[in-house]
């Protein structure tokens, strides 16, 4: 057992106490170890957009041209990559994500950070043609002001990274809120923000459970909200934002299929299959959890894939020959194992895992393969966030876009072919936010990333997910004195 670390909030450029002094553990899921203590006090919220109301109106934020803004973005990214290892290490620490992947996506930051610096200074409005010549029309394109940023616990600081990139960009300040499995790399972040140079207010950290959550989506003083996690969360979040018309991006959850047809490369296809469901324990929103396979290869690929399910190495998540972690929670492994058993009430058959470890510990779920399910099965229709493959067949291109469509969700699919014909086809079908072809799981700071339908609303990533940080005002001059009826608009 080691020391117990206890954090703050940080608000205004400081670690600050919670008045209540209400606190909550951080567990680390490997260990089972409370490795550290954060705050947990939904009045916080109040204090700290308060402090990013100041930074934004009134403080060196408000004023600092843009140029400058950028900088200290690419300075945070800097101090970022400097550091990856022991954010990484403290990501993999509250959520067991391999250290592989958290290590990767430490150094990815400052990536992220720069390009959107890069935007900063080319925030430009219109000159509009105007009425008449005596009119000079112009629009600017002004920050949204406060935002509140809800994270989840997945990839805690790269998704966070997507939100700040843009705000920051746009001239925004904000409040954030990590999830309370995953509280300390935020503080990290916001921590190395202030050493950079960054104006005290701007990056706010409020740490704790649904209450703090509730208090950001429901506070008046805040104009923009950003969100990522799941769907029943989410209609709360949106429901307390409508109270106050604040509007919000939705990131949320997916059901994504992977469609394998009988000419697509079968060694790509299945290893991409594998690193869509088993990479990160299947707990990432593009998991790729339900696949459809052309009857031709279905014997073929199932085997394969049953084979290396069960070679992959479960272990110590901070171990880099380790390929996958546990169940970032207690909750989160007896809610998957509870969807496992569903979908062998509902006629489904194990072909592998399926079932808790025996030997690592109680959180680790057995890469799992099911089959003889069906779309309308709780496991073909639910997310599961978790290592759960649904396997189904198909025997043409027309079924298996209905299929593949017929899902409440729309987050993602992957299609696998030679045929570049069908490859675009399909493309165009499906009726999701990202197509992968011959690929999976691909992100980058320049492509915009979101889902349709109940996988949310709004974009991270790309030149858009800029605009909904910011608004438009548009300017009128009369240039000559009064050339109108000043009782007619027009
Ligand atoms: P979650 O919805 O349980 O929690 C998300 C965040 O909301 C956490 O910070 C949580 O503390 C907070 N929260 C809880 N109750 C709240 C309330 N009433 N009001 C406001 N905030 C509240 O999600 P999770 O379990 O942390 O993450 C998993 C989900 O996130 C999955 O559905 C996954 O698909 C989704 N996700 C989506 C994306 C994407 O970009 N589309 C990326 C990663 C994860």
């Amino acid at each position: 057992m080691t020391n117990k670390q206890s954090f703050d909030n940080w608000i205004d450029g400081a670690f600050v106490a919670p008045a209540s002094g209400a606190r909550m553990d951080t567990i680390n899921p490997y260990s089972g170890e409370a490795w550290a203590e954060v705050a947990d006090d939904p009045d916080a919220v109040d204090v700290a957009v308060q402090a990013a109301r100041r930074a934004f109106a009134d403080g060196p934020w408000a004023t600092m041209p843009a140029r400058e803004r950028a900088g200290l973005m690419r300075k945070l990214g800097e101090a970022l990559s400097r550091d990856a290892d022991e954010l990484a290490a403290a990501e993999t620490r509250d959520n067991g994500k391999i250290i592989r992947e958290t290590t990767a996506q430490a150094k990815s930051l400052e990536s992220y950070l720069d390009y959107f610096a890069g935007m900063a200074d080319k925030i430009v409005g219109q000159q509009i043609p105007a009425p008449s010549t005596n009119f000079l029309v112009y629009t600017e394109r002004v920050p949204k002001g406060v935002v509140g940023a809800i994270i989840p616990w997945n990839s805690p600081l790269a998704l966070l990274t997507w939100k700040l990139g843009p705000l920051l960009a746009a001239g925004c300040t904000v409040v954030v809120k990590p999830s309370d499995l995953t509280p300390v790399t935020a503080l990290m972040l916001a921590e190395r923000a202030t050493e950079v140079g960054f104006p005290p207010g701007v990056i706010n950290v409020v740490t704790g459970a649904a209450g703090v959550g509730a208090a950001i989506s429901s506070h008046p003083g805040i104009d923009k909200l950003t969100f990522t996690g799941g769907g029943p969360t989410a209609k709360h979040v949106a429901r307390a934002a409508a109270e106050n018309l604040t509007p919000a991006v939705l990131e949320l959850g997916g059901k994504s299929p992977q469609i394998l047809f009988a000419d697509a490369d079968i060694e790509a296809a299945t290893n991409g299959l594998l690193a869509g469901i088993f990479a990160a324990s299947g707990q990432t929103c593009v998991a790729g959890s339900r696949a459809y396979i052309h009857a031709d290869i279905l014997d073929d690929v199932v085997g394969r894939l049953v084979a290396r399910a069960g070679q992959l190495v479960l272990g110590d998540p901070s171990d880099v020959a380790t390929e996958m972690g546990p169940a970032a929670s207690d909750d989160q492994r007896d809610r998957i194992i509870a969807m496992i058993d569903a979908a062998k009430a509902e006629g489904g058959t194990i072909a592998a895992g399926g079932v808790v470890d025996p030997d690592l510990g109680g959180r680790f779920v057995r890469p799992t393969v099911i089959t003889d399910v069906d779309n309308q099965c709780s496991i073909v229709r639910e997310e599961v966030f978790g290592p759960v493959l649904a396997i189904m067949s198909f025997t043409d291109e027309d079924e298996v876009v209905k299929l593949a469509n017929d899902s409440d969700y729309g987050l993602a699919a992957g299609v696998w072919t030679n045929d570049i014909r069908r490859g675009h086809r399909m493309a165009r079908s499906l009726n999701v936010g990202t197509v992968w072809i011959n690929t999976y799981r691909n992100v980058s700071y320049m492509a915009p990333f979101g889902g349709f339908k109940q996988s949310g609303y709004g974009k991270d990533n790309g030149l858009e997910a800029l605009d909904a940080f910011l608004q438009t005002k548009t300017v009128w001059v009369e240039l000559e004195g009064a050339t109108r009826d000043p009782f007619v608009i027009g």
